[in-house]
């Protein structure tokens, strides 16, 4: 069967590239420029690259490859240019034009073969966890784990989460009921969340219940394409969307809630191009934060009783939320959890430094980021550090653990959980 890439092309950009006067207002705020200072990997840079492999004037070689990876998907530089040009989505058209054009890197080829078959998936992530012991060696402070030996594209500094014992998806029926009447909504569980955070799933589940919301887990759903997309690869992201269109189209649900905030951007901002269907659906994706503060969490939390000694927590907020204006429900169900104190933190808006494939490629520089991250959890005194993103909790547990410091990174979700099943 001929595999169709649904995704816009490089020549579909041509206006808005077009729209690029070369001003560098840009370069103040690209974290991989700041890091690396090289024209070619600035938002201005990689458009005018852009738009000379659109005019055939370079071939699409591994050089070209190297510069356009260099793109955390952050979305900084389309916030400050004064023409709103898209670069974020001119770097991955560029990306697929590449890998039509050469093919997939081996990583590429790798990922998406394995992001096609969940069941396969599921497999792996069993196998790794029973191999676990042997691949694996526990560092200090139980925050992590790190690689004994070599293993294919992951850095051996990195500190990584060990796979869940149960993948969330197996772990629930299909089907939770609710309070009659109330509306039904869907969960999107994302890749991280069902096999290496499924407690993340859990405090959704009872911040769910306590609203007496029905729940539906669509046992066929997929990833949500972003990291098939951030590797070149159209046509495995355009499968895992008719994938998902039709998990999620068969009951109906009246919303579809994200609980990462990368899967939200996956399923709306790269849903709406793709045609009727997939924009109808993008228009019932709701981010779980925004959809508990709607609902009235934020008053049930309140209600909850003070223990005398809570944790410090301060926020990192995920490139991908604040890039659809999703920066406040998350500090506002914090705000609201009587059993913390929440404390500010500089550079709360800061890129963590993973940016999907962007870590994987370029480590550390990756790792620099996240180290301005960790000063910053460190500077704020804080115990933990909460975000809305399984991605960034990757990160900047990884990012703490290679400064030394104590302090956990955890979901927003796993702190309202924690404080409603205490009350039960
Ligand atoms: S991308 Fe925007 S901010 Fe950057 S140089 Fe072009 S027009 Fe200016
Ligand atoms: S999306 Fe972020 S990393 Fe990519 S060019 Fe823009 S500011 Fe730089």
């Amino acid at each position: 069967m001929k595999r169709f890439d649904r995704h816009k092309t490089l020549a579909d950009y041509r206006q808005q590239i077009d729209q690029c006067v070369k001003c560098g207002a840009c370069r103040a705020h690209c974290p991989v420029f700041g890091e690396e200072g090289r024209e070619t990997v600035v938002a201005r840079g990689k458009v005018t690259l852009a738009h000379a492999l659109l005019n055939g004037e370079i071939e699409p070689d591994p050089l070209l490859s190297e510069n356009l990876s260099k793109c955390l998907q952050c979305g900084k530089c389309v916030r400050r240019c004064p023409n709103l040009v898209p670069v974020d989505d001119i770097v991955l058209a560029a990306r697929r034009e590449i890998a039509a054009r050469r093919g997939l890197s081996l990583f590429g080829r790798s990922l998406t073969a394995l992001l096609r078959r969940p069941r396969l998936m599921q497999l792996l992530a069993g196998s790794a966890r029973r191999a676990a012991r042997l691949l694996f060696r526990r560092i200090p402070q139980q925050s992590g784990l790190r690689l004994r030996f070599p293993a294919p594209f992951i850095d051996r500094q990195r500190s990584l989460p060990a796979f869940a014992r149960q993948s969330f998806r197996r772990r629930h029926p299909e089907f939770i009921s609710g309070r009659p009447n109330r509306p039904l909504v869907a969960l999107f569980t994302g890749c991280m969340i069902n096999y290496l955070y499924p407690q993340i799933g859990e405090g959704a589940l009872q911040a769910l219940a306590a609203l007496g919301l029905n729940v539906v887990i669509p046992k066929e759903q997929g990833c949500c394409g972003l990291p098939a997309l951030s590797a070149g690869d159209g046509a495995t992201a355009s499968e895992l969307a008719a994938r998902n269109l039709r998990a999620f189209s068969e009951r109906q649900p009246d919303q579809i809630v994200t609980l990462c905030a990368s899967c939200h951007s996956g399923l709306t901002r790269h849903f709406r191009d793709l045609g009727p269907d997939y924009e109808a659906l993008a228009e019932r994706v709701i981010d779980i934060n925004a959809l508990l503060v709607s609902q009235g969490l934020e008053e049930i939390l309140h209600a909850l009783p003070q223990p005398v000694q809570c944790p410090m927590v301060t926020v990192h907020t995920p490139c991908h939320l604040r890039n659809s204006g999703l920066d406040d429900p998350p500090k506002q169900l914090l705000a609201a959890l009587p059993t913390i104190n929440l404390v500010k933190m500089n550079k709360a808006n800061a890129c963590c430094g993973l940016g999907g494939t962007f870590s994987v490629h370029h480590y550390q520089t990756s790792r620099q980021l996240g180290a301005i991250k960790a000063t910053a959890v460190k500077e704020s005194g804080a115990d933990l550090v909460a975000t809305a993103c399984p991605g960034c909790i990757m990160q900047l547990q990884d990012s703490l653990d290679q400064a030394g410091l104590p302090q956990r990174a955890c979901h927003v979700l796993e702190l309202v959980g924690e404080a409603l099943a205490k009350e039960k």
